[in-house]
C-alpha cells in the first residue's frame, strides 16, 4: 500500500483506506506559500529576502537549499544563496554570515546544517541575529521560545503546529507525547504544545523511556522524532489519535519515517504521509519565519 489517500471526507481532507484523516503537507505547504505572497503583494510588494548559506557540495542539502529557493519566489520573497566550497574554512564562513547579519535587506538567515566536518556550527549560529534567525536555532531564539516573547520558532516544531492547527486537531487538555527531545525538534515542539492557549499536557520521551508502548498510548497527539524507522506501531496508538510522523531516514527502500504508516493509519484518527507531510511543512514554516523577520525587524507592516 502507498502513503496515498483513498477517499475525501465533506471538509476535503483525504482519508487513507482505513479512514484517518491525512494531513497532507504539500497541500498545507501550498496554501501557506499562496497567503504569503497575497499577504506581500496586499502590502504593496515590499521586498523580504531569505539568505541561505551553503557549505560544501553536500548532495541533500544542495537539494533542500535549491527547494527553499524554489519556494520563496513563489511566496513572492527574494532569496540570496551564499556558497562556499567545503573548505572554506571557519573564518570565511564567518565573515560572509556576520555580512548578511548586518545587511538591512536580509532578513531571514539560514546556515544549511550540518557543515562539513572540522567546522564549529555554534560559533556560526551565535554570529545570526535573534530577529533573522529564521530556523529558530540561537540560544536567543530559544530562550524567546522558554520565556514567550516575541521571536523566531524552528522551522519543523512550527509545521507541526501548523499541521495541527489547519485539520481542527484538538488541543486544549488532550495528551500530547513526543518521543524526541533535540534542540532541533522534540524540545521547541514540546514547549509550543504545552504553552498557554494551545494547553496540552505533554510528555517528552526519549531512549531512555521505560514502557514507550504504554507512554503513547496515552496519546491524543502523538509525534515520532526519532529517525527510526517503523518505530511507531500500531500498539503505540490510541484509537482516533493524530499521529505525526517527523523523522526521517533513507534506506534502500526509499524515505522511510518513524511510523509504521500501513498499520498505523488503521488505527489513528490524523496521520501524516512520509513523505509529504511534516518536510514540506519545514519549507512553508520557513517562509513564514521570513516574513515574521522582516516584521521584526521592522521592514513589513504588521
Ligand atoms: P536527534 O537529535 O538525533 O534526536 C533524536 C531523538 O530521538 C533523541 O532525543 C533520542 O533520545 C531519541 N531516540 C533515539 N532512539 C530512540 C528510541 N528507540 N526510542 C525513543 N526515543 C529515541 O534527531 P533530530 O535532529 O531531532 O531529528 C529527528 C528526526 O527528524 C531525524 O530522523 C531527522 O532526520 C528528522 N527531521 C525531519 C525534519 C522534517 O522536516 N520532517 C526536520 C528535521 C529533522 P536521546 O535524547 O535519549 O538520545
Amino acid at each position: 500500500m502507498t502513503n496515498q489517500p483513498a477517499s475525501t471526507d465533506p471538509n476535503g481532507f483525504a482519508r487513507t483506506p482505513g479512514g484517518a484523516i491525512s494531513m497532507d503537507g504539500n497541500r498545507l505547504r501550498d496554501e501557506i506559500v499562496a497567503e504569503l505572497a497575497a499577504t506581500i503583494v496586499a502590502a504593496g510588494s515590499p521586498a523580504v529576502c531569505l539568505a541561505t548559506v551553503l557549505v560544501g557540495d553536500d548532495g541533500p542539502s544542495q537539494r533542500y537549499v535549491r527547494n527553499k529557493h524554489v519556494q520563496a519566489a513563489k511566496a513572492g520573497m527574494l532569496s540570496r544563496n551564499e556558497v562556499l566550497p567545503a573548505d572554506a574554512g571557519q573564518a570565511r564562513v564567518e565573515q560572509v554570515v556576520s555580512a548578511l547579519a548586518a545587511d538591512p535587506n536580509v532578513h531571514g538567515i539560514l546556515v544549511q546544517s550540518p557543515l562539513p566536518a572540522g567546522y564549529d556550527e555554534e560559533a556560526v549560529l551565535r554570529l545570526i541575529p535573534a530577529d533573522k534567525d529564521v530556523d529558530g536555532l540561537t540560544s536567543e531564539s530559544m530562550g524567546r521560545l522558554v520565556r514567550g516573547l516575541p521571536g523566531l520558532v524552528g522551522c519543523t516544531p512550527l509545521g507541526v503546529m501548523r499541521l495541527l492547527e489547519r485539520h481542527a486537531v484538538p488541543t486544549r487538555g488532550r495528551r500530547a507525547v513526543v518521543i524526541g527531545r533535540s534542540t532541533l525538534v522534540g524540545l521547541p515542539l514540546s514547549l509550543l504544545l504545552a504553552r498557554k492557549g494551545v494547553d496540552a499536557t505533554v510528555t517528552i520521551a526519549h531512549s531512555r523511556t521505560a514502557d514507550l508502548v504504554d507512554v503513547c498510548r496515552d496519546a491524543d497527539i502523538l509525534v515520532g522524532a526519532v529517525g527510526q524507522p517503523g518505530l511507531i506501531t500500531a500498539a503505540h496508538v490510541k484509537p482516533g489519535a493524530a499521529v505525526i510522523d517527523v523523522g526521517i531516514s533513507r534506506t534502500e527502500a526509499g524515505i522511510v519515517g518513524d511510523v509504521d504508516f500501513e498499520a498505523v493509519q488503521a488505527v489513528a484518527g490524523y496521520i501524516t504521509p512520509m513523505p509529504g507531510g511534516t518536510g514540506p511543512m519545514t519549507i512553508a514554516c520557513l517562509l513564514e519565519n521570513t516574513l515574521t523577520a522582516a516584521r521584526l525587524l521592522g521592514a513589513f507592516p504588521d
